[in-house]
């Protein structure tokens, strides 16, 4: 039986486990936590720190095919076993330039591809220098391990900057003009080991926070705003190596503008309602994608879905209630991922709902969202 490895043992993998199962894949994963999320539904679990290079080598010894699912993998010892001949994909170089957001936007831009603009900054006079040509308000963003938003911090005015630089203290930054959108779009696009490329529907996502509160498939937009998003997310993809599904996030602004916001190598939380409405879901397609396999559908075959994430809401063990209820919804799915602890923010599941319309859709999941605690 063929071995997939995964650096990272979230949700994600998780629900990357069982297509990988059905199409007959053991799956091993890599992750500090013990019984973290993907290691209760995996075959074989290494417990250790996503920067154990050791370890790391261990699991590329155990698997056939390795990939992550957190930008937290340690890209340097995923290059030294690809260069040992162990299938990496997406590959090393990608998630290096990925994982830091500066050199991220840098590849970007450099590529002729739409961003906000941006710089790297290292101190308080250089940030007033930078809002001088960028005007307020400005986003000031740690560079690397700072994803849902941690490592964000506003500032409106040059009275924040002192507090602002305080609050990321420490870390190498850079700022970013911020960009008044009229929507967030999200496209998931996979490409095999031949190089096809597909794209799935655009999506609207809404952040609360910082982080994704609810996704809305399709995107409410006029079509040929959507078919130009899944146009981008294309010519993003052509841009980075390795077979795999990878999440493009996007703004789309008042006057029609589309800017790339940020690239995850890996599945991703705007893809989740993949899972019940497509043929093929964002998971399966990445164990498709990374064992060689030819891609599937990526078409919606209900009219819509909403999915809304279940974020912890104090700190403690956590104690799921409402499951009941919720599932006795029509059209409603929820997931759970088997976090012991919850606390503020925590993503501790997901909920889609389908249905003949968004609003049908989104009434569903919030509905369900409301009766569940955990
Ligand atoms: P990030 O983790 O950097 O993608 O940021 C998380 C969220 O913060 C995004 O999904 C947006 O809602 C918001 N955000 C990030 N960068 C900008 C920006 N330059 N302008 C406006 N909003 C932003």
């Amino acid at each position: 039986m063929k071995r997939i490895g995964i650096v990272g043992g979230g949700q994600l993998g998780r629900m990357i486990a069982p297509p990988a199962q059905q199409l007959g894949f053991e799956v091993a994963v890599l992750d500090p936590t013990p019984h973290s999320p993907a290691a209760q539904v995996t075959e074989h679990h290494i417990q250790a720190s996503f920067d154990d290079a050791a370890a790391i080598r261990r699991l590329g010894e155990m698997s056939d095919y390795l990939t992550f699912e957190i930008e937290l993998a340690h890209d340097e010892v995923l290059n030294e076993l690809t260069e040992q001949g162990v299938q990496v994909n997406p590959s090393a170089a990608t998630l290096g330039l990925i994982k830091d957001k500066l050199s991220q936007k840098e590849f970007l831009a450099k590529a002729g591809l739409p961003v906000t603009n941006f710089r790297a900054v290292t101190g308080a006079a250089n940030v007033r220098e930078v809002a001088k040509e960028f005007g307020y308000p400005l986003l000031l963003k740690a560079r690397r391990d700072a994803y849902d938003g941690r490592g964000n911090v506003l500032i409106e005015a040059p009275e924040e900057i002192a507090e602002a630089l305080e609050r990321l203290n420490g870390r190498e930054l850079y700022v970013e003009q911020f960009v008044p959108f009229a929507h967030e779009l999200a496209v998931m696009v996979a490409r095999d080991a031949r190089g096809t490329i597909v794209t799935y529907p655009t999506v609207e996502t809404v952040h609360r926070n910082n982080i994704c509160h609810l996704v809305r498939a399709p995107a409410p937009i006029a079509p040929r705003v959507a078919k130009q998003a899944t146009a981008l997310a294309h010519r993003v993809m052509e841009q980075f190596k390795g077979a795999g599904v990878f999440g493009v996030e996007m703004f789309l602004t008042e006057n029609g503008e589309i800017l790339i916001n940020e690239i995850a190598p890996r599945v991703h939380n705007s893809g989740h309602y993949t899972i019940e409405a497509c043929p093929v879901s964002q998971f399966e397609q990445h164990v498709r994608a990374i064992t060689g396999l030819p891609l599937g559908s990526t078409g919606m075959f209900v009219p819509a879905a909403v999915m809304v994430n279940i974020l912890g809401e104090r700190q403690g063990p956590a104690q799921l209630t409402g499951l009941e209820e919720a599932v006795a919804l029509s059209g409603v799915s929820v997931h759970i991922y088997g976090k012991a602890d919850t606390k503020p923010d925590r993503k501790m599941g997901h909920i889609t709902a389908v249905g003949n319309t968004l609003e049908t859709a989104e009434t569903s999941a919030l509905k369900a969202r409301e009766l569940i605690t955990i």
